[in-house]
């Protein structure tokens, strides 16, 4: 393999002879992969769960380039997009020497893969005010960095990074840094999503999940977006049967087209809800500040967290509390839910 993102792999994992899983020919009967040839009592899923799972189903990864108007050469499929966020570290990133950069207040989990990686995390926060990018102060970190995760609409903040912060980002990290834009929440912000961008910037690569626009988060099903070279090298270091055979057929069977269409219709409705909760939020003496949001939440500063939480929590509704973490003082992340819920929330704060 060769090529400047490659450049920036761990040597190791180019050179690792990857696993050799039972070859996959549905045209013979296996008895290559040690399985059971019966199936469990009650066993009526269409391919038998005593057969292990193709090793990235092509229906699946045809489906989710479908989904994402991207070519299948350039998708991975793996377990939420939390499982692309450890490969992408472990791949790149070797123990004791190399790092990523995050942009705090930010979405946990690439700090923790970071570290469970052995790998260094430098923090470049977002602003007090707008949370918004520092693309200078990123450009400067990245140089010295493996990977910059960006999360756009960003979660727990709720807003979209600038797109020509972002561009800037790409262009002054080309060839030196891998750029993880994660768009779980793109499909809230009406903004298109950067995958159309993918052969303008090499070193792009984006995170898409089904967890929250296709209400299939119990499916465990992200995808990964990125050249053809790191999509290559990270087939290379996942699971050989990442995907089980039960989310195939089910995220087949829930991604057609009247799934989709109706995932565009609760979408629009939940923005509806979203758009009445901030305006009661907003006129609540209980709260000091709801943050504009381009995301499935609301980030909402209380005048007493506590008190907040702990009204929800006696009508039966948890939120998440952030009012420990750095620059959120206060603040609490309302996921946006049914009418019902969202009044009772409301009821129960007043
Ligand atoms: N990225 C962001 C920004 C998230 O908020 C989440 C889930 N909360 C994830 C990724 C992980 O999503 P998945 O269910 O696809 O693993």
């Amino acid at each position: 393999m060769s090529g400047s993102l490659l450049d920036l792999a761990r040597p190791d994992i180019l050179q690792l002879q990857p696993y050799q899983h039972a070859a996959w020919d549905p045209s013979l009967e296996r008895l290559h992969a040690n399985e059971m040839p019966w199936r469990a009592q009650g066993d009526n899923t269409r391919t038998g769960l005593n057969r292990y799972p193709e090793p990235q189903p092509k229906a699946l990864v045809q489906r989710m380039a479908q989904l994402y108007d991207v070519p299948a050469a350039n998708v991975l499929v793996g377990r939420g997009s939390d499982e692309a966020i450890d490969l992408l570290v472990r791949a790149f990133c070797r123990a004791g020497q190399d790092s990523v950069v995050i942009t705090p207040p930010t979405f946990g989990f690439y700090k923790v893969a970071a570290r469970i990686q052995g790998a260094g995390v430098s923090e470049v926060p977002l602003s007090r005010d707008g949370f918004a990018l520092d693309a200078e102060a990123v450009v400067e970190a990245g140089l010295r960095a493996k990977i910059v995760f960006l999360c756009s609409p960003n979660n727990p903040t709720g807003n979209l990074l600038d797109d020509a912060a972002m561009l800037r980002v790409c262009e002054k990290l080309a060839g030196r840094a891998l750029v993880v834009l994660d768009e779980a929440y793109v499909e809230f912000s009406g903004r298109p999503s950067w995958t159309d961008r993918l052969m303008a910037q090499p070193n792009l690569v984006i995170l898409r999940t089904l967890s929250k626009a296709y209400a299939l988060a119990g499916a465990r099903l992200g995808t990964l977006v990125a050249g053809a070279d790191v999509v290559g090298l990270l087939k290379r270091i996942i699971p050989p049967y990442a995907i089980p055979a039960s989310t195939v057929d089910e995220v087949l069977a829930l991604t057609e087209a009247p799934q989709r269409a109706m995932a565009a219709a609760r979408i629009a409705a939940l923005l509806d809800e979203r758009e009445f909760m901030r305006r009661r939020l907003e006129r609540s003496r209980h709260v000091a500040r709801v943050y504009p949001s381009d995301a499935n939440f609301l980030l909402v500063e209380c005048r007493d967290a506590g008190a907040f939480l702990a009204a929800g929590k006696a009508a039966g509704l948890i939120v998440r509390d952030f009012s420990m973490a750095p620059g959120l003082t206060n603040c609490l992340r309302i996921s946006i839910g049914t009418p019902e819920q969202n009044r009772r929330l409301l009821a129960a704060v007043e």
